[in-house]
């Protein structure tokens, strides 16, 4: 099992109670330590492992941060051998909670989601898989609209997410303006 985008290991120790290996890749390489996990520094974009590498695939909140997402998809679907199991923000208005970055003024989605998804999307994405199953955690119908959205644009949106860890999507500065570690 791969584990791709993850973090502290959450899902890698919960995978380890289904599958007798999984390897946690993270853009750093994770440092957790856990039975049965080995940890790898990996661009999902480019991974290091040969064609069906690993019997089944594991991405959740990571697809709606990356720009060149068409590449990401097309290198898990290379890796895995059967089974891909994704986890992706749902038909997210990403207008609503927009930033005004401090540092350079360029408008970010909330919480650096630059993609959107929905069933169609996620089937163009992975076009040698079929859906086996789906299931929604959780539902919230928030939605805006251009006038709304360009008044808040105008007034440097106010509300929008600035408490949010994500950098930047032009130039990976904090969107208040600080300077990010590392
Ligand atoms: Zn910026």
């Amino acid at each position: 099992m791969l584990d791709i985008g993850a973090r502290d290991g959450h899902f890698s120790q919960i995978l380890t109670e289904y599958f007798d290996e999984v390897t946690a890749l993270d853009l750093e390489r994770p440092d957790f330590s856990f039975q049965l996990v080995t940890t790898v520094a990996g661009d999902a974009t480019r991974l290091q492992f040969s064609d069906d590498s690993f019997d089944c695939v594991f991405c959740a909140e990571v697809l709606e941060h990356i720009p060149n997402v068409v590449q990401a998809c097309r290198e898990i679907e290379r890796v895995a051998g059967h089974e891909v199991i994704i986890g992706v923000s749902y038909k997210q208005d990403t207008r609503l909670g927009r930033t005004t970055c401090r540092s350079c003024g360029g408008k970010n989605p909330p919480w650096g989601h630059v993609n959107p998804f929905d069933e169609r999307r996620l089937a163009r994405l992975f076009p040698g898989l079929s859906i086996k199953a789906s299931s929604f955690v959780g539902s919230v119908r928030s939605e805006t609209n251009p006038v709304s959205t360009m008044l808040m644009d105008m007034a440097g949106n106010p509300w929008g997410t600035y408490e949010q860890d994500e950098p930047c999507i032009y130039f990976k500065r904090s969107v208040t303006g600080k300077r990010l570690a590392g």
